[in-house]
């Protein structure tokens, strides 16, 4: 994509401090961190979000890659000695994606850092059980409505 910025990183027409790259994904520092060492681990395909994934077969090494990367970064953050890591991965705006390059956050926290107001915990509440009850059914619901769907394809 030629206007996304995480395409010309990945070009090497913008500059970025890469600290992992293989043939599927790459990991760069985040130019405005949340924390000293936050890293984005980026695919090299142009996906805006998660929902733009292909679910099939010929994706599914990518797929791996990607989730691999992430868990490399958050493990290396902690082995490069910071005391936690969190993984923030936005889907649109509403989320708070600002970049339309599926990127996942990785972002290593000292002992004793404040957590993000954006994480925290209680923010929200049920208004009651069948709230809660009604929330996660919807939930179920969507996630046999995918499987479905991508079995079906998977099928044809
Ligand atoms: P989002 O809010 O979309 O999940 O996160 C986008 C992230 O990309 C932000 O944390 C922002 O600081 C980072 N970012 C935006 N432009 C650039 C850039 O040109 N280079 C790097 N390294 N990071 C960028
Ligand atoms: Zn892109």
């Amino acid at each position: 994509m030629s206007d996304c910025v995480f395409c010309k990183i990945l070009a090497r027409e913008i500059p970025s401090t890469t600290v992992f790259e293989n043939g599927a994904v790459a990991a760069f520092l985040d130019v405005n961190p949340m924390e000293k060492g936050h890293v984005l681990v980026v695919p090299k395909r142009h996906w805006p979000t998660l929902a733009d994934v292909p679910a099939g077969a010929a994706e599914r090494e990518v797929r791996d890659a990607l989730a691999d990367a992430v868990r490399l970064l958050a493990k290396a953050a902690l082995r490069a000695g910071w005391a936690g890591a969190n993984v923030l991965q936005c889907n649109g705006e509403a989320a708070g994606q600002t970049v339309g390059h599926l990127h996942f956050h990785v972002i290593p926290r000292p002992a004793g850092g404040a957590v993000p107001p954006a994480f925290e915990s209680g923010a929200a509440r049920y208004a009651d059980d069948a709230e809660r009850a009604a929330v996660a059914e919807k939930l179920r619901a969507a996630v046999a409505a995918v499987l479905a769907e991508e079995a079906a394809a998977a099928a044809r």
